[in-house]
């Protein structure tokens, strides 16, 4: 059987296809996706008027009721937008792509535009895939495990001024951990806590009580036995004990980790949230059509609230 990624199924939407539909093909697009209950008809933000004035020499609308002037992006993620509407699809597109994430730098010489804008641009799309990802408990076969990012310290050069890294006296403080949650055949769920044992609060929000969790020999995952039918599997003997294994969550980590090592090289504290949500989302759709991935995005983008903490990002 042919690979999926290697299906015509797979490649519904190319750039060669955004480049070639157009501007105005690339408006509507984003019309369908705001408003795909009136088929693209654009409805009042403010009162919900499907009445509108076309200003059409400034892509705006003006409500018939309430006067309220608006755009198709008024009031999202991507509101007070500078590039085209083509160059927004086609940022989607690139950013879908990329298996192992997108570079900002990549981005900006992709479509040709400041490495600020695409960075802020990056970063509003994974805001938007982090919000496309249903929030509903987690069920049945839960793989739970983490790992460690960030809080690389650097070796001295020469022998004897480098010290033991391993020691925790002479760890950055940086380091963060990495919990994701992932439910058999389902999604996934990723957060930054402290180390391990940390996210055992989490779980009970997270995970119907029903579930049966499965997780390595972590000392931090023994607490889970009092809330949870825990299965473990020791993992200095071997990586799957009679069904039980964390093999999912272990696939997540190493996207997660390409994605740092061979794309972003470096991932700022702050930032590591965002692009754990980001690695979910790829897991959770690795097997979507890039098409529908991009409108899963678009759609998200579109249903969204304005950006608090991109937007006007570098004008602070
Ligand atoms: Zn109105």
């Amino acid at each position: 059987m042919q690979h999926f990624l290697l299906s015509a199924k797979a490649r519904t939407l190319s750039l060669k296809a955004v480049f070639r539909m157009g501007e105005d093909a690339a408006y509507r697009t984003f019309c369908d996706l705001r408003w795909p209950e009136t088929e693209g008809e654009a409805v009042c933000p403010r009162c919900g008027c499907t009445e509108t004035y076309n200003i059409t020499s400034r892509c705006k609308f003006k409500c018939v009721a309430c006067h309220h002037q608006f755009s198709v992006t008024s009031g999202t993620i991507f509101s007070s937008r500078k590039l085209s509407f083509t160059d927004l699809l086609a940022a989607i597109v690139i950013f879908v792509n990329g298996a192992k994430g997108v570079s900002a730098l990549q981005v900006s010489r992709d479509l040709d535009v400041q490495y600020k804008t695409a960075f802020v641009l990056s970063h509003k799309l994974r805001e938007a895939m982090a919000l496309e990802q249903a929030s509903a408990k987690l069920d049945g076969i839960v793989e739970i495990d983490g790992a460690y990012f960030g809080g690389y310290v650097k070796p001295e050069n020469r022998k004897e001024d480098r010290k033991d890294r391993r020691l925790k006296i002479n760890a950055s403080g940086k380091r963060q951990c990495v919990v994701i949650m992932r439910e058999r055949n389902g999604r996934s769920l990723p957060f930054v806590v402290p180390s391990e044992g940390d996210a055992v609060p989490l779980v009970r929000d997270n995970v119907a009580n029903l579930a049966t969790m499965y997780a390595d020999e972590g000392a931090g995952w023994d607490a889970l036995h009092n809330g949870w039918n825990t299965k473990r599997v020791n993992h200095s003997v071997q990586f799957m004990d009679k069904g039980v294994c964390t093999n999912q969550a272990e696939s997540y980590f190493s996207r997660l980790r390409r994605m740092e090592v061979g794309t972003h090289h470096h991932i700022a504290g702050p930032y590591l949230a965002a692009y754990a949500r980001e690695a979910s989302w790829r897991e959770d759709n690795r097997r979507v059509d890039n098409g529908s991935q991009a409108m899963m995005v678009g759609n998200a983008v579109m249903a969204s609230r304005q950006s608090r903490r991109w937007a006007g990002y570098w004008q602070r």
